[in-house]
């Protein structure tokens, strides 16, 4: 059995992006390696947004398509990202399984307790891909329920702001940011942190979250050493 700390961590797609929006491998080797230094204390989860490719309610929009068969889409892009990310956590000798909400056997293994349980035996990572397999949901929200099934104690939102503010930071410039937060403090103010669904999936099984700036360097390591690295919502 493994007695190493379990761990979901939350990557938007954006990861696969360079400062121009254009598709890179370099930010997310960066955060491999860090992952490759923890993973003697930690073992990951992680599920994999798909923003990079395509979202389903603004592209499926923009593209006129009904709003069901774009959040399809948006699950496949999280696919394509799925299949990268495997890649390249093997290039840097990390052993990986991938799974797919939506069957492809082709390309990950099914979702089921069995499996993820068989992987966290016989792996160092686990990928999440194809969201929850549902349209109308988000990667936020597959992020808490990943994390319920694999058992991790935490989850590590990896996002591009540094953290939870009290207000609107790009609207008040008197926002502040919040170190730890409650589910009630976070619930009362609307402060906007997951949806609603992620959110109460959270509270209701207590599931701490950690959000913080993926893009600062080093941010894995600063996670797990500097309890004050970003916010806290428990
Ligand atoms: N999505 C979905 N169901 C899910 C998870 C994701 O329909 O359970 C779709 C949704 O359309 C979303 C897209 O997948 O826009 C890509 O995910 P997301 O926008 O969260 O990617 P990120 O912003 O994290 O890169």
């Amino acid at each position: 059995m493994s007695i190493r700390t379990k761990i979901m961590l939350k990557l938007t797609g954006e990861v696969f992006l360079d400062k121009n929006k254009q598709l890179s491998g370099e930010p997310v080797r960066s955060i491999i390696s860090q992952l490759k230094q923890l993973s003697k204390t930690h073992q990951f989860g992680i599920v994999v947004g798909g923003g990079n490719f395509f979202r389903g309610s603004q592209h499926g929009k923009q593209l006129g398509i009904e709003t069901a068969v774009g959040h399809q889409i948006g699950m496949l892009a999280t696919m394509m990202n799925g299949l990268i990310l495997k890649d390249l956590v093997e290039q840097q000798g990390l052993s990986a399984a991938l799974f797919c909400a939506m069957p492809s056997p082709e390309i990950g293994e099914a979702i089921s307790q069995q499996t993820i349980h068989a992987a966290l035996e016989s792996r160092d990572v686990l990928i999440f891909s194809g969201g929850t397999g549902n349209p109308f949901f988000t990667t936020d929200t597959n992020a808490i329920l990943r994390a319920l099934q694999m058992g991790a104690d935490v989850v590590w939102k990896g996002t591009n702001v540094d953290g939870v503010y009290d207000h609107d930071p790009r609207t008040n410039k008197h926002a502040c940011k919040l170190t730890s937060v409650s589910y009630d403090q976070a619930f009362n103010k609307q402060l906007g942190i997951m949806d609603l669904t992620a959110y109460a999936l959270a509270y209701q099984h207590k599931k701490t979250v950690r959000v913080f700036d993926i893009f600062t360097k080093d941010a894995l390591i600063l996670v797990a050493n500097d309890p004050t690295f970003g916010s806290t919502i428990q």
